[in-house]
């Protein structure tokens, strides 16, 4: 079957088509003005949309692979039509900026994570093959999938969580954040001009609608990412359904420099690991240990980057960074840089917000001559403030990298790329990049140890997370 999408839709016809004229109001959090309204969902709308995509889910199932990845190509040609409205949409709801690896950059991710899904082939593995038989590992979809989904790369996530599943033959049932509802509404109803009915659901609303989702009995596997606390309730309620989980909790990613670097080299994707989405990603660069003898030029090349990287409203074509997308998430960068002020730490650039300024803008800010225990080290600020730790000895580095109770992405920076991979080989994390920080890729898998989470997605890995094995043996 081939279905064609709609010709380009324009945010208007976005907006009109997701919004709810009596809905909650849906605030920009870049000007306080009022983005659209949105439809609040119910714990009664969650149960309507499993039933519907426990019913779906044979047909979905029975399907072939190659019809499945048929239908997810032709999904990311429906994004790609809407790119603009989409990516517009984005910038308004979450603030991100349209251009720098915001709003546009984000939109683009979601047609490559639906086109790569669509190119993988998981074929069952042999595991054993001689005189004493054959055993075969398939792989098989788990069900339904309930995701639940953060504010910071809304329409990412989404995809991330979706398309493997879809992929598999489950079908899903999305919990957007309260923060980004049309957003993630939005993608979904451009998936849907071209998936069959009822494969993917959204059910916008708050913590108990969320609740009200994974803890359904016929939710077999749940997907998701957000905070360690709400990670944990999770799991705790998934012990009564015995739902499969991913978690991906974040972390407070840890980067090192080492001393052959070269500071100007590297400044600009330092700072864009750390200040990607304004600070607001899961694995950033949220604090960086730096050798002595390079302290002083990687502080200063990096203060030049900072101060050349426009904040402002996101529909501003020269902004490449934005707000904070929530009140809740500003006051903590703000209590956190004030406790780096409190602890003596010496601020190289911004520090200081503008309080009269419309929108929840912290200005970037860098921080020197931090405390190792400092607030601003040891708690995940999420946001546009980076602590730059000086080290003497590199074991001291690495033990104060290793030392936090999260592990998602971590860094080492510098010209020898095998001292550089024996570092890496030392540090607990789910993922360690050399010369570059957050570089997710659709075929390599990503995911966190300790309390960042566990499961992986991407690539093949990513469709075993989203499957059952089914072992055949002879
Ligand atoms: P939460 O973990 O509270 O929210 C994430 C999602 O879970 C939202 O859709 C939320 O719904 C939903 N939710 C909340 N309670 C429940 C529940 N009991 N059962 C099921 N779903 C639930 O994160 P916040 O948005 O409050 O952000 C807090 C912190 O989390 C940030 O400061 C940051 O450190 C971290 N974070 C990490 C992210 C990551 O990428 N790993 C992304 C975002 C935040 P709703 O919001 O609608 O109430």
């Amino acid at each position: 079957m081939t279905v064609q999408s709609d010709a380009l839709l324009t945010l208007d016809h976005l907006l009109d088509t997701v919004q709810e004229p009596n809905g909650r109001e849906v605030i920009d959090p870049a000007t306080g003005a009022t983005v659209g309204r949105t439809r609040v969902g119910t714990p009664q709308d969650i149960n309507a949309a499993v039933a519907a995509a426990k019913q779906a889910q044979p047909n979905w199932a029975a399907r072939s692979h190659a019809e499945r990845s048929d239908l997810l190509n032709q999904a990311a040609d429906a994004v790609e039509a809407s790119a603009e409205a989409l990516a517009e949409l984005l910038s308004r709801e979450q603030g991100k900026p349209l251009n720098g690896p915001n709003a546009r950059f984000e939109v683009g991710a979601c047609a490559a994570w639906l086109r790569a899904n669509a190119g993988f082939e998981l074929e069952p593995e042999v595991v054993v093959d001689d005189e004493s038989g054959r055993a075969e590992l398939h792989y098989k979809p788990v069900g339904v999938v309930g995701a639940v989904g953060p504010w910071n790369w809304p329409m990412m996530i989404s995809i991330w969580q979706l398309a493997p599943a879809l992929r598999m033959g489950n079908t899903v049932v999305l919990k957007p954040s309260e923060y980004t509802p049309l957003s993630v509404q939005a993608l979904v109803h451009v998936l849907n001009q071209v998936l069959p009915a009822d494969v993917l659901h959204v059910v916008p609303g708050d913590g108990e609608v969320g609740a009200a989702l994974i803890s359904h009995a016929q939710v077999d596997k749940i997907m998701f990412t957000g905070s360690t606390k709400t990670g944990q309730a999770i799991m705790r309620t998934a012990a009564d359904t015995l739902a499969r989980l991913t978690l991906e909790l974040g972390g407070n990613d840890a980067g090192i420099v080492l001393d052959d670097a070269d500071p100007q080299a590297i400044a600009e994707e330092l700072f864009w690991g750390a200040f990607i989405n304004t600070g607001q990603t899961c694995a950033a660069m949220k604090r960086l240990y730096v050798p002595e003898g390079l302290y002083d030029q990687v502080c200063e090349a990096l203060v030049e980057v900072a101060e050349n990287a426009p904040m402002g409203v996101g529909l501003d074509e020269k902004n490449v960074l934005g707000p904070l997308q929530n009140k809740q998430q500003y006051d903590i960068v703000a209590r956190l840089v004030q406790a780096a002020k409190d602890g003596g730490a010496r601020i190289l650039t911004g520090g200081d917000p503008d309080e009269s300024q419309a929108g929840y803008f912290y200005p970037t800010t860098l921080v020197a001559d931090i405390d190792n225990d400092n607030p601003l080290v040891a708690e995940e600020q999420f946001g546009p403030a980076l602590p730059i730790i000086k080290y003497t000895e590199l074991d001291q580095a690495i033990e104060w990298a290793n030392a936090l109770d999260v592990g998602l992405g971590s860094s080492v920076w510098g010209n020898d790329v095998d001292l550089c991979r024996k570092v890496a080989a030392r540090l607990e994390a789910g993922t360690t990049w050399i010369n570059k920080h957050g570089a997710v890729d659709p075929r390599i898998p990503f995911g966190g140890v300790k309390n960042s989470g566990f499961g992986l997605e991407f690539g093949l890995e990513g469709l075993k997370h989203v499957s059952v094995p089914h072992v055949i043996s002879w």
